[in-house]
């Protein structure tokens, strides 16, 4: 496309030619949300039967690489967003709280399904589920279901997308709570 000069006073002639067709301009802020919420490697944590739709979202069918999620990974030194997918003891709380202080910043939290959420069906008669993993970990996004299948899944991703879409470049340390375990 054809440019102005008259808009355009201040740049110098040699790049005004240009300037349309292979010049693009954005923000700092912008371009690393782009590039962060386009690659994220996903810790999984599944925990019972909402692993099982997790797993599914990886596979050939739906394909979270598709996306940008690309590889799961086994260790939180390689990971920036935990997928909990299942029910949390209390016994695993201390490890899950762990393995998450174990990602490096900027780290984002997914939670997969009711008993993630609430504790779910277990939240009433158990004295040992949480009944809530954000009482652990801080949470980005919630997606209910019981379970959510994998189309709800890669929903709750996309909607992890614009929000990191938004956050600024330089913003990576979350507020450090003692969780009570
Ligand atoms: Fe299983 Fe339902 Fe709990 Fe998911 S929410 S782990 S499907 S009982």
């Amino acid at each position: 496309m054809e440019m102005k000069k008259d808009f355009l006073p201040e740049i110098p002639e040699e790049f005004r030619e240009n300037l349309g067709r292979n010049v693009l301009v954005t923000t700092i802020d912008k371009i690393a949300g782009w590039a962060r919420s386009n690659s994220l490697w996903p810790l999984t944590f599944g925990t019972s039967c909402c692993a099982i739709e997790m797993m599914s979202a990886a596979s050939a069918k739906y394909d979270w690489s598709r996306f940008g999620f690309e590889v799961a990974r086994a260790t939180p030194r390689q990971a920036d967003l935990i997928i909990v997918a299942g029910t949390i003891t209390s016994k695993m709380a201390p490890v899950l709280r762990r393995l998450y202080d174990q990602i490096p910043e900027p780290k984002y939290v997914i939670a997969m399904g009711a008993c993630t959420i609430t504790g779910g069906p277990f939240a009433k008669d158990s004295y040992t589920v949480i009944r809530g993993v954000d009482k652990i970990i801080p949470v980005d996004v919630y997606i209910p279901g019981c379970p959510p299948r994998p189309e709800a899944l890669l929903q709750g991703m996309m909607a992890l997308q614009q929000k990191i879409k938004l956050q600024k470049a330089y913003v990576i340390e979350k507020p450090k709570e003692e969780p009570e375990l």
